[in-house]
């Protein structure tokens, strides 16, 4: 049976990344392109401002779960992604937020997805063949623009991103190339509801 999948758009920022921050090497196409597009982190260092207690963060272009988050996800057998411990460390000015009960920051992982080429079908944009470097790139359709903006008032974005069923192998959190934000199943939506899920925001995503 299909499950529902969702755009995982935002969640709570209690601090950014910094500069101890390792991304795979990147690739620059001379049309400009840079590859992967969904970047993979090899090493994560957040600098926390504060934290308001979500078991889930955001980071640039990355999500991070604490710990019992973590351990949940492993026992849910929530599919396609790896943790990586990521490196914290704290403002001077750090504290955390008074309405939080726990009163120790507990450890974060990043959330390493391993499928990112999902294929999908978007009203915004057109797949086309670079031909410079000869792979995959997108281009706005004639009405994108239109799309683009429905999309980002939230007016249509239902009607955004499909996503095609037969790329799919049951991964519970995935990427399609050209979109920057992360699909998840109904599956993994409920293990993190299980937590505090802080300011998290979802798009709508269909099968086609
Ligand atoms: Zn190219």
């Amino acid at each position: 049976m299909k499950p529902k999948i969702y755009i995982l758009e935002s969640a709570s920022v209690d601090g950014e990344l910094g500069t101890d921050t390792k991304e795979l090497a990147t690739n620059k196409c001379e049309c400009g392109i840079i590859r992967p597009l969904i970047p993979k982190f090899i090493k994560v260092e957040y600098i926390f401002d504060t934290w308001e207690g979500s078991d889930v963060l955001a980071g640039s272009k990355s999500f991070f779960v604490s710990e019992r988050l973590k351990n949940e996800m492993i026992n849910d057998g929530i599919k396609s992604v790896e943790f990586l411990k990521i490196e914290a460390s704290k403002r001077e000015y750090f504290e955390i937020d008074s309405s939080v009960q726990k009163n120790t920051l507990p450890d974060f992982y990043y959330l390493d997805v391993l499928n990112k080429n999902i294929y999908c079908v978007s009203k915004i944009y057109n797949e086309i063949e670079c031909n410079k470097c000869g792979l995959k790139k997108w281009e706005l359709k004639d009405n994108g623009l239109d799309a683009l903006i429905k999309g980002v008032t939230g007016e249509g974005s239902e009607e955004s991103l499909k996503i095609k069923y037969d790329s799919w192998k049951g991964e519970d959190i995935f990427y399609c190339e050209m979109h920057n934000k992360p699909i998840i199943t109904e599956q993994f939506l409920s293990c993190i509801k299980k937590f505090d899920i802080g300011n998290l925001k979802l798009g709508n995503a269909s099968w086609i």
